[in-house]
């Protein structure tokens, strides 16, 4: 099965200066993207310089490191494997052949029509040494390249043949293409830096390089980025259309980001005046699992007038939970990263929100901590309504099986994870809060319904068709 990923990119093209420092500081920034691995690729006169490794960004690269990686113009990627191996050789980005020269990719998202594409490659004669996406795509690219001699008309064509949601991130030369797929499902950024140009998967990764945002990468746009300068950008027709992934604003992006044009942050409080409109509680606390359901518990606390209480606290570095690639690792980090404050929720009627429920073994955890510390009743609200279908788009949300609303009720969830309720976000909710149209949005882990059609998931995502 090949792998899967919620990764983060960054590309920069600088005029004397050296990008690796700012990839560095923009993958930092994403580092909440992807924990697993990261790396970093630079071009210098058209040497391709190349470093990656497990764990945290910081940990990788060493002064030494960074000072090794040359040129003004580069491409980094932090990794979060959802299935497959968890080693280097799965590390981001990957070197490939342009005719005879060096480039290098990363991407986030996943390829829905993967098995389909790589006929087709083999039927030109191109075998894929592995099975990632990141490979297929850059031998689609380096296909078409044959045919056109353009890099941007090539990967044009070749997305044209690639059914999914994908930001990626493609060096060759000194040039840095940012593109984004039709629909505009994973993000993308485009904004200056000091001395230079940048793409990146959320907007907090440009500010952190010293830059800002200027507009999103439109969905379907290929934007070209050469000597500190836009040097092109043309656009894969779409008809108009989006699918923004709604889960960037519930969870995955920070709150100090601006996706699509939307806050997240305040995406996120509208989102708790939502909840609190939809499904007030009697209560005496309003407590946010920290952190990422901070702006959804203060904008519940605004909406019902119950004060609100940071009753949890959160260790200061231990990595998110839902991006943690094994389960019992994840059940275990619940107990290392929070802890109650002693005395606040004694006696108390807890109202206790968070963001999502995927699995809901992390929110279980939860409940029973905040019973432990005393709490009398523990209501739960959701920002996001019940996730009942998987993601082929590049989110961990793959089999039914593990999702802890498919085929059970409110109440039943409440059962499993131990509140006394358990109310969800509606649909209407979360696309008033957002601010888009329910059009422009994908819902399909929501709804099941997706924005494309996804012809491979049986062979792909599952083992066979019984367990689907
Ligand atoms: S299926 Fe859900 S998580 Fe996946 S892209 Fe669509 S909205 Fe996002």
């Amino acid at each position: 099965m090949p792998p899967r990923e919620a990764c983060g990119v960054v590309g920069v093209s600088l005029q004397g200066k050296g990008a690796a420092p700012y990839l560095f500081r923009g993958l930092r920034a994403l580092q909440h993207r992807g924990q697993e691995s990261a790396g970093i690729a630079t071009s210098s006169h058209g040497v391709m310089h190349h470093q990656k490794g497990m764990g945290l960004v910081h940990e990788i690269f060493t002064q030494e490191l960074l000072d090794s990686l040359r040129g003004t113009t580069g491409i980094g990627h932090v990794r979060y494997p959802t299935t497959g191996a968890t080693d280097l050789e799965n590390a981001q980005p990957i070197i490939v052949k342009i005719r005879d020269e060096d480039g290098a990719i990363a991407h986030n998202g996943d390829i829905v029509n993967f098995e389909r594409v790589r006929r087709h490659l083999q039927a030109r004669g191109v075998d894929l040494l592995g099975n990632a996406d990141t490979e297929m795509m850059a031998q689609s690219i380096a296909l078409e390249f044959g045919q056109t001699r353009d890099i941007e008309t090539a990967i044009r064509r070749a997305c044209a043949t690639l059914v999914g949601g994908y930001a990626v991130v493609f060096l060759v030369g000194n040039r840095v293409y940012g593109f984004r797929d039709p629909l505009g499902i994973r993000p993308m950024v485009f904004g200056t830096v000091d001395g230079g140009v940048a793409v990146a998967s959320e907007s907090v990764a440009l500010e952190m390089m010293g830059g800002k945002s200027i507009r999103d990468v439109e969905p379907g746009e290929v934007l070209v980025l050469e000597k500190g300068q836009v040097a092109h950008t043309s656009k894969i027709p779409n008809g108009g259309e989006t699918a923004h992934c709604m889960f960037e604003w519930v969870y995955f992006s920070r709150p100090d980001s601006v996706v699509d044009k939307q806050p997240v942050y305040d995406v996120r409080y509208r989102i708790g005046q939502h909840l609190a409109k939809e499904s007030p509680a009697e209560a005496d606390l309003v407590v946010p699992v920290p952190d990422s359901a901070r702006p959804q518990a203060l904008g519940f606390a605004a909406g019902t007038g119950i004060p609100y209480a940071e009753a949890l606290i959160k260790s200061r570095f231990v990595e998110r939970t839902f991006i943690l690639p094994d389960q019992r690792r994840r059940e275990m980090e619940v107990q290392v990263k929070l802890h109650p404050v002693p005395g606040l929720l004694k006696g108390k009627r807890v109202v206790l929100i968070d963001d999502s429920i995927v699995r809901g073994t992390t929110l279980r955890e939860i409940v029973q901590m905040v019973r432990g510390a005393g709490a009398v009743r523990v209501d739960v609200r959701v920002g996001c309504p019940p996730i009942r279908a998987p993601c082929y788009f590049g989110i961990d949300m793959k089999d039914r099986r593990q999702l802890v609303a498919h085929n059970r009720n409110e109440s039943e969830v409440a059962s499993i994870i131990g509140a006394d309720s358990v109310h969800y976000l509606s649909i209407p909710g979360l696309v008033e809060s957002i601010g888009l149209r329910a059009e422009e949005l994908c819902l399909g882990c929501l709804t099941g319904r997706y924005p494309v059609e996804v012809p491979e998931e049986r062979h792909r995502f599952q083992k066979s068709l019984v367990e689907y």
